[in-house]
């Protein structure tokens, strides 16, 4: 972790830290305020096809902090889930992501972007969440076909109904859906063919070994297999290596995020990047 941390540049808080009362209480004090003096960053990671090109990114939350300077979702997110603060602060994501969908909607060589965004199950639970996600989007003006909301399967442990009716609403208004980190979870493969979802993605844990550990090839090889007769489209994440992606492409996965094309980038670098391609 520390060694992810370093080439990120991002650092994570002391986990002695972390576990204090006291320490989660000023976390949670410093993360209101973070909110409220726009400490919060997003970041944007490519997504491309098999023949290299960026057809998106993801979201990915950085908290600019003053005397830590770039810290980790892994250190904010989970207190932030506890605290209910990741409601305010997932709306701000998606606030953000839209009015640069926005942007980039009038910019050459950026129309087509697509933009993925992590939601997490306290913001999917909410019994409003497809109207403020549409709200959002009238808001804004952004074109809800290049949004896609990434969730997990911990969705799955509730009902399946209401899942099912928020995300066919979104769907109807043309929001696409991936299940991020999959194969992590314990999903009941019934339980998903009845999910409305566009894209599985496949957890970069299983993408780290593909090479050398025969039982996560496996496992990559079958997600492929279950999109491929699903209809759904799969992306792989964590891809590090031409050797990784070549392993992917023989299997039949041609979309890819990663090191291999870029890290997490702001804005304006990002934007850079797909410039000098
Ligand atoms: P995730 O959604 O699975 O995001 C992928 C994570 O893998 C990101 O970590 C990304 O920087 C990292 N990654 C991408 N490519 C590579 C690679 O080639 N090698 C390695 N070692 N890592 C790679 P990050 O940005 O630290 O985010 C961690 C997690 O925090 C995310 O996992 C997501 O669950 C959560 N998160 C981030 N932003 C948000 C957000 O806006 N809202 C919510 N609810 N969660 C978020
Ligand atoms: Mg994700
Ligand atoms: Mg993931
Ligand atoms: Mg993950």
């Amino acid at each position: 972790q520390a060694k992810a941390a370093g080439r990120n540049n991002m650092r994570f808080f002391d986990p002695a830290m972390q576990a204090s009362i006291v320490a989660r209480a000023a976390l949670e004090q410093a993360l209101r305020e973070a909110l409220e003096s726009r400490q919060f960053k997003v970041f944007y990671q490519p997504q491309v096809d098999a023949g290299g090109r960026i057809h998106g990114a993801e979201a990915l939350l950085r908290w600019e902090h003053g005397k830590h300077g770039m810290v980790a979702p892994a250190s904010f997110i989970p207190l932030a889930e506890e605290t209910g603060l990741i409601l305010p602060i997932g709306l701000y994501v998606l606030e953000s992501t839209c009015q640069q969908l926005v942007k980039w909607s009038g910019q050459p060589g950026m129309e087509h972007l697509t933009i993925a965004v992590n939601v997490s199950i306290r913001q999917f639970r909410q019994e409003d969440f497809a109207r403020q996600v549409l709200a959002v989007l009238a808001e804004t003006g952004a074109n809800p076909a290049r949004l896609k909301l990434e969730l997990t399967e911990s969705i799955l442990a509730l009902d399946l109904q209401d899942i099912k009716a928020k995300m066919t609403s979104l769907k109807s208004r043309g929001v696409r859906f991936s299940l991020d980190d999959f194969g992590t979870g314990y999903s009941s493969l019934a339980y998903l063919k009845q999910l409305p979802l566009d894209q599985l993605k496949i957890d970069q844990g299983f993408v780290s070994d593909i090479l050398v550990d025969a039982n996560d090839e496996a496992i990559a090889k079958m997600i492929i297999a279950l999109a491929a007769s699903m209809g759904l489209e799969v992306i792989a994440e964590g891809v590090e290596t031409v050797m990784q992606e070549q392993k992917l492409l023989h299997l039949g996965c041609r979309n890819y995020q990663g090191y291999l094309y870029g890290k997490p980038l702001p804005v304006d670098q990002f934007e850079a990047l797909i410039r000098r391609r």
